[in-house]
Formats: structure tokens, sequence, C-alpha cells
């Protein structure tokens, strides 16, 4: 069991997640050896909106927010990013945070939450 803690600055390693997670995305789902432009847009918004998020102190899951700062068409994208690299960034990297954002974005889904494998 780890806790994942994380220090006060909480938000440099969501970034950097994003982009692990979106690269490994784009090179499995789009066989790209570098991330195409249109991962990096959304890799853009994504970091973009997670630096701006008005309530990210609270630490509240994006799922949970009341302002909803994706747009539509770039949620779905990042729902599929997630989907597709969350559980494997949770195998390879399980100290990372990313549960957080998992929690988020996968409420589309109705499994349970150790039954992402
Ligand atoms: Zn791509």
């Amino acid at each position: 069991m780890n806790n994942g803690s994380n220090s006060s600055s909480g938000n440099s390693y969501n970034a950097k997640t994003i982009r692990a997670m979106v690269a490994m995305y784009c090179r499995d789902c789009h066989h790209r050896q570098e991330i195409c432009n249109e991962c990096q847009t959304l890799t853009d918004y994504a970091i973009n909106r997670l630096q701006h998020c008005p309530i990210k102190e609270t630490r509240t899951t994006c799922g949970k927010c009341q302002i909803h700062c994706y747009k539509p068409k770039m949620k779905i994208k990042i729902q599929e990013v997630m989907r597709y690299a969350g559980p494997l960034m949770i195998k390879r990297h399980p100290g990372m945070a990313i549960k957080h954002l998992l929690e988020g974005l996968k409420k589309t889904s109705k499994k349970k939450k150790h039954e992402l494998s």
C-alpha cells in the first residue's frame, strides 16, 4: 500500500502524467513514432485546463467539477486516452498519482475501482 502522497506543488506531476499518457496512447493507437498533431493539441489543452482549473486546490476530481473545463469533444478524447493509458500507467508507475485523474474521467464506466484491468 502506498498513500500516493504528493508535495504541495501538486500540479507538475499531473502535466507530466498527461503528457506521458497521451504519448503512450498515440504510439499504440495512432501508430506514431512521435506524437501526432491531434494528440499534441489534446495534451496542450489538457495541461492548460489543469493549470487553470479554479478548484484544483480542493482536489476535487474533475468529474465532480461544477465548471466543465473540458470542451465536450476534448473530453471525449481525453477520456479515451485515460481509459487506454490509465491502467497501463498504474501498472508501470504505481507511484504516479493518476488515480485522481482516472476517478474524474471514468464516470462513464460502471466498473468498480479495482476492476480496471
Ligand atoms: Zn495521436
